[in-house]
């Protein structure tokens, strides 16, 4: 099964030259669920006919959270690096206790883990439905984690997202954005500051107000889940100008900023965009915010709620927190307590030659099949 998902191209970028179709890995989780019994549903993304996700269900669909598990992960890859692989990043490679291939570890590789879980299952002798959920573009726009809460689907009581973490219970993570701050002045001869606009007179107060602003959200916001346990803004990345003896004549800097939960991000990026503009207002220049793609939101369930502290003990692994971002907020705000729990690890995700290492596999299935037992069957 790995083989064949991996074998299905599934990359999502926000370069559209980059970006495929995950039609072929959704298309084949359906025939495969269909075949172990569930009702499958694709649903494919508004405006984006070669775009879907998936929603394969045993047992009656919930109309509410009162029972019932689901199983979710994302069907797309990132793009890879051509000349820093050793072998096909489209062909599964079996290499001692590793399967390496794009996506095997991120992740592909949870989807025959839970079909394996799931396989012996009786729609019948189940108390509570079991949903199996596969979303698109979750490395790019997050369009498809969005489209599912839009249709407020799928509902249970438990959700477990099977990124890889090692198989480490994952309660909390940080929401992540990143932002393009082009300031466009005009340039003219170093002499006469009159002659144009410099840019990077400009940015430096801009710079000034957004270490300003993180030195406020570190003293106002706290939370030790996190082993950075403020939230954080990087400046990234600076350029502008082209010589010394000129006006500057524009500049870009680019921040990537990590958000605690409990922290509003729509109304903290709605400040800080009023922030910027209100720094380069006396400066006779342009300015142009650009959000890499659409915020990831921070996501937190309780951390001694009962899928938590049950996945904990199965895998005898202290539940923790993150530093990447999942859908996982998506999943929690459609009101399931959402764990982030999977094979593999986050180290091999987004790398050259990456890889599954086989000692997950048999491992994970069995504490799926525990959990899936728990929720839907006992
Ligand atoms: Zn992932």
């Amino acid at each position: 099964m790995l083989s064949r998902l991996v074998g299905e191209p599934s990359i999502s970028s926000t370069s559209s030259e980059i970006d495929r179709s995950n039609l072929g890995v959704i298309e084949q989780l359906a025939t495969w669920l269909e075949d172990l019994g569930f009702d499958t549903e694709i649903m494919p993304l508004p405006g984006r006919p070669d775009k879907a996700n998936l929603i394969a269900t045993l047992g009656t669909p919930p109309q509410d959270n009162e029972g019932g598990l689901v199983l979710a992960g994302h069907t797309d890859t990132v793009p890879f690096d051509d000349s820093l692989w050793q072998s096909d990043p489209f062909r599964l490679k079996d290499a001692e206790d590793r399967f390496y291939g794009l996506g095997c570890c991120d992740m592909k590789g949870f989807f025959p883990v839970a079909l394996m879980a799931a396989r012996s299952l009786d729609a019948d002798t189940l108390t509570a439905p079991l949903t199996l959920i596969a979303t698109a573009d979750e490395e790019s726009s997050m369009a498809g984690g969005r489209q599912l809460l839009a249709s407020g689907r799928p509902r249970a009581k438990y959700a477990v997202i099977g990124e890889p973490t090692g198989m480490r219970p994952i309660f909390a993570h940080k929401g992540i954005s990143m932002m393009s701050i082009k300031i466009e002045g005009a340039s003219g001869h170093s002499s006469d500051p009159s002659l144009g606009a410099n840019a990077l007179d400009a940015m430096h107060e801009v710079i000034t107000a957004l270490i300003a602003l993180r030195t406020r959200l570190a003293q106002q916001y706290r939370d030790d889940a996190f082993e950075v346990s403020i939230p954080t803004m990087n400046l990234g990345c600076l350029h502008g100008g082209d010589n010394p003896n000129r006006i500057c004549g524009s500049a870009e800097l680019q921040i990537d900023l990590r958000l605690l939960p409990g922290m509003n991000s729509d109304s903290l990026h709605d400040e800080l965009e009023a922030l910027i503009h209100q720094a380069v207002a006396q400066h006779d220049v342009t300015l142009n915010l650009h959000k890499a793609y659409p915020p990831i939101l921070p996501f937190a369930s309780p951390a001694d709620g009962e899928l938590v502290t049950t996945l904990g003990q199965l895998s005898r692994q202290e539940p923790g927190t993150v530093a990447f971002g999942t859908e996982a907020h998506f999943l929690q705000s459609l009101g399931m307590e959402t764990v982030v729990w999977g094979p593999g690890h986050i180290d091999q995700a987004h790398q050259p030659n990456e890889y599954l290492h086989k000692g997950q596999i048999e491992p994970a299935i069995d504490t799926l099949k525990h959990i899936i037992h728990r929720y839907c069957v006992a």
